[in-house]
């Protein structure tokens, strides 16, 4: 399958070009039409295989076609840095989470490609990282936040910093690391979208395997119709 036919913006296709992609993988033809047409999605996928691209390249295709809509979203970098934060915190789109620094680094430098020449921002925050730097960095405006848990619930209690109420996409890399029961009461948090306003988040979850637990805590959120790949 050619992303040629994918039906992707045009600018998103441009930048698949730019990195050099032509065919997608089959994680890539199975799961990207279906986030497309807009169902949550079950997948396994091993590292490799090409998960990251096939939930960035659909997901940052829906919303290049929001463009407009996007600007108002974009927070003032002015008015944060004269301490009026209120109105203006980061108000990401699609929200990725991965369980270590270096998997949401890896993920964040492959959003900076798909995201070249278009609107849209990508963030990286991780634990272990100076806060500071990360705060600068949502203050320029995040359409795309890649996150590690931990950081992140810190960030969602800030609540002058972050909120997920305008969130249309979580994606969860890694789930069978990340849906256990040592980041239990950071991912049911995370998964139940915080202070999201309108209830309509997809959810795309991308594991090597899926024991009980992570199907489990899934359910949990997973609640209408969603497709599962094997
Ligand atoms: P991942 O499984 O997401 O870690 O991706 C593994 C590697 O495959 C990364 O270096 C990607 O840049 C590359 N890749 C992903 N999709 C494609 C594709 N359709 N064609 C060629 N390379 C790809």
């Amino acid at each position: 399958r050619l992303f040629d036919d994918a039906g992707l913006h045009p600018a998103m296709l441009e930048n698949v070009k730019l990195a050099g992609y032509t065919q997608c993988t089959p994680v890539q033809a199975y799961t990207l039409p279906a986030i497309l047409k807009g169902y949550d999605i079950v997948a396994c996928a091993q590292t490799g295989s090409g998960k990251t691209a096939a939930y960035l390249i659909p997901t940052l295709s829906k919303l290049m076609g929001k463009a407009k809509k996007l600007a108002a979203f974009r927070p003032n970098p002015a008015t944060f840095e004269a301490g009026v934060s209120a109105a203006v915190r980061a108000e990401p789109l699609i929200l990725v989470v991965a369980p270590s620094r270096e998997l949401a680094t890896q993920i964040f430098d492959e959003a900076r490609r798909f995201c070249y020449r278009t609107m849209l921002r990508p963030c990286v925050i991780y634990g272990g990282g100076p806060t500071i730097d990360q705060i600068r960095q949502l203050e320029k405006g995040c359409d795309v936040l890649i996150a590690t848990p931990g950081r992140l619930c810190d960030f969602m209690d800030r609540t002058h910093l972050l909120t997920l109420k305008r969130l249309k996409y979580i994606v969860i890399d890694e789930a069978d690391e990340l849906l256990t029961s040592d980041w239990e009461q950071e991912m049911n948090k995370i998964m139940s979208g915080g202070d999201q306003e309108e209830g309509n988040i997809t959810y795309l979850l991308y594991s090597a395997t899926f024991p009980k637990t992570a199907r489990d805590i899934a359910k949990n959120h997973l609640a209408h119709e969603h497709v599962r790949i094997r």
